[in-house]
């Protein structure tokens, strides 16, 4: 018989903005992608920091029919279309956080990839 280990809890450290390399890590290890309908994919997972549950959307879809040329290329200057800032979206407390905000502040990039 088998217990598996109590989820972790969540740490409501105040709210601070702040990125690390093992983010991208660990998120991808814990993190799991559903394609909610066609183009749009829902990521869902532990936060790497505070370890609320957050949901990410993303959305894939080019509309097919127009093209306005080529997409602007991203204000970070990445040139890795598939790499996503990902911040987190905890819906619990954190402390400081200004209004409006949700999450621990914390954010990443990460590559995503979507089974077709
Ligand atoms: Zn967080
Ligand atoms: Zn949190």
């Amino acid at each position: 018989m088998t217990t598996s280990p109590p989820p972790a809890p969540h740490d409501p450290s105040p709210y601070q903005e702040r990125t690390d390399g093992s983010y991208a890590n660990t998120a991808a290890e814990t993190f799991t992608t559903a394609e909610a309908r066609h183009g749009i994919v829902l990521v869902t997972g532990p936060c790497p920091q505070c370890r609320g549950e957050m949901e990410i959307v993303l959305v894939n879809t080019v509309f097919a029919g127009r093209d306005d040329g080529p997409a602007p290329p991203p204000p970070d200057g990445s040139s890795d279309p598939s790499s996503r800032l990902f911040i987190c979206t905890c819906p619990l407390e954190h402390a400081g956080r200004p209004e409006g905000y949700s999450g621990c502040g914390a954010y990443w990039k990460m590559i995503v990839e979507v089974a077709a």
